[in-house]
């Protein structure tokens, strides 16, 4: 029997065989406005862990250091252990969201130039919108960790919104997560969570058709048929078993 170690609202975290590592287990529950909103997609652990598993892989190419060792099975992940920062790392390139409704920009509006915003991981709060200030002041990352973060996330967002491109997809918007990987006495900064359709915004890029978790927060249907397009999309899963998903459905 694996010992759990956190649930949290898609994910379980296991320990791992290793002192230093986890297992990160991907469940079909979604949730939304801090969970208010519940409910299941069917297959979303499964996508979710195909489609972290590539582009973690991809981003450990270009040596962003991130927690992805290997897939174990169709929902798990080795994953190294981090003590994860409480902070929320938002990248945007298109207004939308909370952008929109905290500061009236019209919606849809390509920025001139990448924002990066900080959030406080706490539920009980709302997770917050906070300020570099906010981070030093309350030591939630030091000074260089917090230079490191925003140099990790840019390099992220340039690689990731080519590679999403590649396939016809606008990368709008999406949420980070680092944590500090110890070894001995000394801590370095990795990336940890995942990446997927449920904290990445994806539009279609000719129809800016909304290929993410906003399909089941707005309740535009079609919520796992459009992750399943996204895994396609991305190569993760063939032609063959993408066509069975639109047979099975319609
Ligand atoms: O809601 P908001 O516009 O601030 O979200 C920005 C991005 O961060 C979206 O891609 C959303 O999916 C992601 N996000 C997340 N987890 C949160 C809040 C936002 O993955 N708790």
């Amino acid at each position: 029997m694996k010992k759990k170690v956190y649930e949290g609202k898609a994910k379980v975290i296991y320990k791992g065989k290793d002192q230093n590592t986890l297992i990160q287990y991907f469940k079909d529950d979604a949730t939304a406005f801090n969970n208010k909103k519940k409910g299941i997609i069917p297959g979303k652990g499964v996508i979710n862990n195909f489609i972290s598993e590539l582009l973690m892989t991809r981003l450990k190419d270009i040596n962003i250091p991130n927690h992805f060792i290997k897939r174990i099975n169709m929902r798990e992940q080795l994953i190294h252990k981090l003590e994860i920062i409480p902070i929320e790392v938002v990248v945007r390139n298109i207004a939308t969201g909370s952008l929109v409704k905290r500061l009236g920009i019209q919606e849809g509006k390509i920025l001139s130039r990448p924002i990066i915003e900080f959030y406080l991981k706490n539920d009980k709060l709302n997770d917050p919108i906070i300020s570099e200030e906010h981070i030093i002041v309350f030591e939630w990352a030091s000074h260089s960790e917090l230079e490191e973060i925003i140099n990790l996330s840019a390099r992220i967002n340039d690689f990731l919104t080519g590679y999403f491109y590649s396939q016809r997809i606008r990368l709008v918007d999406f949420k980070l997560e680092f944590g500090r990987y110890w070894s001995g006495q000394d801590s370095s900064l990795m990336l940890g969570d995942e990446i997927s359709p449920d904290n990445c915004r994806l539009w279609d890029l000719l129809t800016n058709k909304k290929l993410d978790k906003d399909r089941f927060r707005q309740d535009l249907g079609d919520v796992d048929i459009a992750y399943k397009e996204v895994a396609y999309r991305l190569g993760v899963l063939s032609e063959k078993e993408f066509k069975k998903v639109l047979k099975d459905d319609f």
